[in-house]
């Protein structure tokens, strides 16, 4: 549990921190350190620099921009949990925010880290994925914005290159007359990471779903978009048959179901359609 040696660099502005990793693309970002310590402390990580960017302000603020709502990467889980403009405008994420670890983890883990893990067990994927939530990074190539739903690629992987740094996270305003959304979790009971979870946004209009976002955490080697069960309500009247057939659709657009000690494949696929059902139910209600 101790990890090898590295240098440790702490930037005083955003600038320096880019200008930083963009010189040595080997360099790891700290931000919360709940997942890079505790990684590098069982030598799955060897980073020889760490740049730690946890106190920077630049990077600390959630801000209602007009048309979206804009979370630097530094907003730990706990302060999206409980801000206005978020819980106000965007629920989807405060609801999924306090379901995330415990307080101590709230309070020092942050959207940015979450989101560069990638862990396919984490909250923010999938919740950003069915938000329709914009990632823009900095760095190596310059300013790039990256759709939710393109950003997690793999296991642990994502489309951020060596030598960049997510800076803000992008969640358009939805229309909050029509807004119906949920996050369902079922959690491994120690870490409060997913086994399986959902992320439910849409409208109801008319009594119709439209514009319906699904995406699930835990289940697949990462975080997907499920347009299979999208499609099976697009359109429809919200009826439990309608509900149960969409949710029945819950692992089609996964790339695998995994398979450890907590839950097996099986095991997962029935948790995908019970999260799913319920998110569907919960938005719905
Ligand atoms: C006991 C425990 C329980 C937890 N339970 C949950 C849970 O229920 N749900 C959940 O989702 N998570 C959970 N987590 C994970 C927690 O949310 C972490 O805080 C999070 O995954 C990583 O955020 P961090 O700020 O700590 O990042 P760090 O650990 O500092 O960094 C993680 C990775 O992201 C990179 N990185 C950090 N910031 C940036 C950036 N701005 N741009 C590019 N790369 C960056 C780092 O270089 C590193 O590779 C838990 C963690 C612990 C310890």
């Amino acid at each position: 549990m101790i990890p090898s040696t590295f240098d440790y660099k702490r930037p005083g502005t955003l600038a320096e921190a880019i200008q930083l990793i963009k010189d040595d693309p080997g360099a790891k970002l700290l931000a919360g350190g709940h997942s890079l310590i505790p990684a590098m402390k069982l030598r799955l990580n060897a980073s020889p620099t760490l740049v730690d960017i946890s106190r920077l302000s630049e990077l600390n603020f959630i801000r209602d921009k007009g048309k979206f709502i804009g979370i630097g990467a530094g907003a730990t889980h706990g302060a999206i949990a409980t801000h206005k403009t978020i819980t106000s405008k965007v629920p989807l994420l405060a609801h999924a925010a306090e379901l995330i670890g415990d307080v101590q983890v709230r309070n020092v883990g942050t959207i940015g880290g979450s989101i560069a893990h990638a862990d396919p067990a984490a909250d923010w994927p999938a919740v950003l994925i069915a938000a329709d939530a914009t990632v823009e990074v900095n760095g190596a190539f310059g300013e790039r914005n990256i759709p939710a739903t393109d950003f997690f690629k793999g296991f642990f992987y994502t489309a951020l290159g060596e030598g960049e740094i997510i800076t803000e996270v992008k969640v358009p305003e939805p229309d909050a007359a029509t807004l119906r959304c949920a996050y369902e979790k079922f959690a491994q009971p120690a870490s409060r990471f997913a086994l399986a979870a959902c992320a439910v946004q849409m409208s109801l209009v008319d009594g119709k779903c439209t514009n319906v976002r699904v995406a699930f955490n835990g289940i697949g080697s990462f975080s997907y978009r499920a347009t299979a069960v999208e499609a099976a309500l697009e359109g429809q009247a919200p009826s439990e048959d309608a509900i149960n057939l969409a949710a029945s659709r819950a692992c089609d657009n996964a790339d695998m179901v995994l398979s450890d000690n907590f839950a097996s494949e099986d095991y997962r696929r029935h948790l995908a359609s019970v999260v799913c059902r319920r998110a569907l139910n919960k938005a719905l209600a």
